[in-house]
């Protein structure tokens, strides 16, 4: 059994205080509090150990698997996955290319039969972590433009492209007839989310694109995030997706006034009062001042 440094430590803990000392079992408290792997409806469920949060569908005829962490989480939810099926991964896709949802490729790949992204999604992800030797990369093999569509066992699968989001390769995977969708990073839940205008991103095309997925899916749709607030906050309805658009919305107004009040770039990103984010949290301290200077530029270079 190999831990990373931080489970050694862990571990070293409950051995000195004589947790581990009964046997095989005392593994099992420790693996189920690290685990993060959870049903959520019929035969779908998620996985949230570190970074964007895993989908997985399990069938007799059909497995899929949306996103794939970290080198070192994916494994351990792989061998979840194992402990229900032991099919193999039918389809596997990438919402975007962030290593929290590319890491693990290269692990998966092995598992999977067919690997989906958008084509931008895997141009990105060559452009900023294709040249490091020591995060190899597996990309996705097929890629599509707009949308992409295939039959697995009773389910009918859609990934689609709705436009410029938090990256420029941004799709959701929807499965028709269950009517659930992940959405990746287009959707943060209830934290400040991370505008990565180096990947394509924007704040302004962002809220066109939510618009038009709020548009597509329905009140009904269950909906899988990148991330939220809290762990029960990475699956949520529609109204957490109409409630991403108003935090945007809200964001551009508020720097959008500042800027025409005459107020700086240092004065507008250090307000921490914003009326219409009550609810939001920082996963990351600082995000929200990254956040307003994110839209601080990308409106002032509009203007230019
Ligand atoms: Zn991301």
């Amino acid at each position: 059994m190999k831990f990373t440094r931080k489970e050694f430590l862990k571990t070293g803990a409950l051995i000195t205080s004589g947790v581990l000392l009964q046997g095989h079992k005392f593994f099992y408290p420790v693996q189920e509090k690290v685990s993060g792997f959870k049903l959520l409806r019929d035969n779908f469920g998620i996985y949230t150990e570190r970074g964007g949060t895993i989908g997985w569908y399990v069938a007799k005829d059909s497995v899929a698997v949306i996103d794939s962490q970290f080198p070192e989480t994916v494994k351990q939810f792989i061998a979840e996955l194992q402990k229900k099926t032991t099919r193999k991964i039918d389809l596997f896709f990438n919402t975007h290319h962030h290593a929290d949802h590319t890491g693990g490729n290269l692990y998966i790949k092995d598992f999977a039969d067919k690997m989906i992204a958008h084509e931008q999604c895997v141009e990105l992800q060559k452009k900023f972590y294709g040249s490091n030797p020591d995060a190899q990369q597996a990309y996705a093999s097929t890629t599509f433009t707009d949308e992409w569509r295939q039959k697995i066992g009773k389910e009918t699968v859609v990934a689609k492209y709705f436009g410029t989001a938090h990256t420029s390769g941004d799709v959701i995977i929807h499965f028709e007839k269950s009517n659930i969708a992940h959405v990746g990073d287009i959707v943060f839940n209830r934290t400040y989310p991370y505008i990565d205008a180096n990947g394509g991103g924007s704040v302004a095309s962002w809220i066109d694109t939510l618009e038009k997925v709020i548009k597509y899916y329905s009140k009904d749709t269950l909906f899988i995030f990148g991330h939220g607030a809290k762990n029960d906050l990475v699956s949520g309805s529609l109204n957490d997706v109409k409630a991403m658009k108003d935090l945007l919305s809200t964001l551009v107004d508020f720097v959008s006034k500042g800027m025409k009040n005459g107020k700086s770039k240092v004065e507008i990103s250090l307000s921490t009062e914003i009326p219409g984010t009550e609810g939001w949290k920082e996963r990351v301290a600082g995000m929200l001042r990254i956040d307003l200077e994110k839209v601080y530029d990308e409106l002032n270079k509009n203007k230019l």
